[in-house]
């Protein structure tokens, strides 16, 4: 681990954390890209495409937050850039121009929209998540899905598998020898694109908290899929990002939450 400061007046270095975008696929393969918000480029830039920067330092990983960062000479401060020294955004002004890029879920789950239920339903408990992306071939998004939309889906399906063994007639042979009490549960083939809410809102990641805040109360939405210039997933901004940022701007210590929004 190295410890970052400054090198001169003119470019002081500055740390990007790393962002990743997984993408769960329906045979369950996972692809992930790796970005870095850069505030010179006002884009997310690859991490292969930092290392042959001719301002890339090195990378720096932050035991006690679990993250990895780009550490760089990215010139003046930028509105918003996280700085290598001070603690992220604790006790500074209240700047609603913040760019997304800094306030967001960096680390981001995102589903095919041929993947079923039962499995989004083991992604949201396996990352303690309540809603993620539905993204296209390219990982641009295309809806949302949440706890509610598998509850819902849940609920409307039924248990109608026990409920027809149950009500079999006299002379119907079942299928399988089975005890008293078991029962066929068939395989559910609801798709996250039967339950999703396709994607009407969307903000790229260098637009700021207050457009967004002001799109998501007017919306009614407590999650925003957050995109790069080419359209793609590079985080999603819940609420309680909006909600952890106001607190630590009052000079509130907040920790990362453990549960992703
Ligand atoms: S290394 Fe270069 S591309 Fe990457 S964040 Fe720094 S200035 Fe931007």
């Amino acid at each position: 681990m190295m410890s970052p400061g400054p090198i001169n007046g003119e470019h002081p270095i500055a740390r990007h954390p790393i962002r990743s975008a997984r993408i769960v696929g329906d045979d369950g393969e996972e692809s992930v890209v790796a970005t870095v918000y850069c505030p010179l480029k006002e884009r997310s830039a690859t991490v292969p495409e930092c290392e042959s920067c001719h301002r890339f330092h090195a990378l720096h990983f932050d035991a006690a937050a679990r993250t990895t960062s780009v550490v760089c000479h990215s010139g003046p401060a930028s509105r918003g850039e996280e700085r290598a020294d001070p603690p992220r955004g604790v006790g500074g002004p209240v700047n609603p121009e913040m760019p997304l890029a800094n306030i967001m879920t960096r680390d981001v789950v995102c589903v095919r929209p041929e993947i079923t239920v039962d499995a989004i339903s083991a992604l949201l408990v396996r990352h303690g998540i309540s809603g993620m992306p539905v993204v296209d071939a390219e990982g641009r998004p295309i809806g949302m899905v949440s706890r509610a939309d598998v509850l819902r889906a849940a609920q409307e399906r039924g248990d109608t598998g026990e409920s027809e063994r149950l009500t079999l007639r006299r002379d119907e042979v079942p299928p399988l020898d089975m005890d008293q009490g078991f029962h066929v549960v068939e395989p559910v083939k609801t798709t996250a694109r039967d339950i999703m809410t396709p994607v009407v809102v969307q903000m790229h990641e260098s637009a700021s908290i207050r457009q967004a805040a002001s799109l998501m109360a007017y919306e009614g939405i407590h999650r925003l899929p957050v995109t790069s210039d080419d359209g793609k997933v590079v985080g999603i901004l819940s609420s309680l990002d909006v909600l952890r940022w106001l607190g630590r701007c009052c000079g509130y210590l907040i920790p990362v939450a453990r549960k992703r929004a």
